[in-house]
């Protein structure tokens, strides 16, 4: 049998939408959270820079954290939503599961989806090949490292990482990007910068890569780094008619409000460029679940209680 009509529907039971769902049940919100089970960093044996959670795997960071939604009365299911609909009389989602699910509110926190250059061996991701220089890159200290991109994302990469590096390669295929103040900066620091294209990986047992370039030279890469692979999760902003940014991503405030009035957006899945890495989608997650609480608690009044108190410059931040 279906569930009630729900406060809240959230589409996604990672590190936004899990704890929005808490603090929306802990404001007494009836809540309902529809996911697949497979977060962003569901590939790595430990998580890192997660307050309180340094170190622990995702089974248990994700577990916990299912767990204590579920005390404060959280519904949560696992399926997939194939379609969502917002308009006026409230909001409702359709599962691959078949099932139909209606609130008056809906959060979207799907986040981002990785695409991995085809190159890239199997099961490498998450162990030894990365896009961020914060999350793993410590536990490879004193590898051979190699970030791989188009230009300056790359090098810039390199030059997060390279504290960690016995040898720091990255590989751009922007000529220009050699040239430029970064690359020249990288080099001063010890790192090569080689225009190139990837065209083949091999890895060992352990994981460490040997990349083949186009141009026939190898580069070894202990740890890799690939800017670039999270792209924006756009899959139901036509359903929910929701504008982009200018980044293409969904357009939304610093609260998560998007262009449909029913409809927040919050974690990496959304085009909210400062909350990055699992806990910058959390505390955007806190920000959607405050906003929807706002939306409920003032319901007409909300724009002119925030002209009243004057409100903070970024808690109101801009659509677009
Ligand atoms: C390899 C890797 C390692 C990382 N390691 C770290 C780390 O150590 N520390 C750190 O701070 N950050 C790390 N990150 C980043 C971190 O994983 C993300 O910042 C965080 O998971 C983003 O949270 P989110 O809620 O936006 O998305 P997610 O956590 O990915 O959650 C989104 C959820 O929505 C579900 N979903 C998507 N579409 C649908 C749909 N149509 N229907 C139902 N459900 C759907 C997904 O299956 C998923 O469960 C890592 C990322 C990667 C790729």
């Amino acid at each position: 049998m279906s569930p009630p009509p729900q406060d809240v529907l959230v589409i996604g039971a990672g590190a936004a939408g899990l704890t929005a769902s808490v603090m929306l049940a802990r404001a007494k919100l009836r809540v309902l959270v529809v996911s697949t089970p497979n977060r962003r960093n569901s590939c790595v044996e430990s998580v890192h820079n997660v307050p309180y959670a340094e170190g622990v795997s995702p089974q248990q960071l994700y577990g916990r954290l299912e767990e204590t939604a579920e005390e404060y009365g959280v519904t949560l299911v696992w399926d997939e939503v194939l379609q969502a609909e917002a308009d006026a009389s409230g909001v409702a989602v359709t599962t691959r599961g078949g099932e139909r699910y209606t609130a008056d509110r809906l959060l979207l926190a799907t986040g981002p989806i990785d695409e991995l250059p085809p190159w890239l061996p199997e099961d490498v991701w998450g162990k030894t090949a990365f896009e961020c220089p914060f999350c793993h890159t410590h536990e490879h200290d004193g590898k051979p490292f190699a970030s791989v991109g188009r230009g300056l994302e790359a090098i810039g990469m390199a030059l997060m990482s390279i504290q960690y590096a016995t040898t720091m390669t990255a590989v751009v295929s922007d000529e220009n990007a050699a040239g430029t103040p970064m690359a020249e900066r990288l080099r001063q620091a010890g790192g090569i910068v080689l225009v190139d294209e990837v065209a083949a990986a091999d890895r060992d047992a352990a994981g460490a890569l040997t990349l083949h370039t186009k141009g026939g030279h190898e580069v070894a890469a202990g740890a890799l780094l690939i800017p670039g692979v999270k792209k924006h999760n756009l899959r139901f902003v036509p359903q929910l008619g929701l504008e982009l940014n200018e980044n293409g991503g969904i357009g939304t405030t610093t609260l998560g409000q998007t262009a449909n009035p029913r409809v927040w957006c919050a974690g990496n899945g959304s085009g909210n460029g400062p909350y990055f890495m699992w806990t910058g989608a959390a505390a955007s997650g806190i920000n959607a679940a405050r906003s929807i609480c706002e939306d409920i608690a003032f319901g007409p009044l909300l724009e002119s209680y925030w002209t009243q108190v004057k409100k903070t410059p970024g808690d109101q931040g801009q659509k677009a």
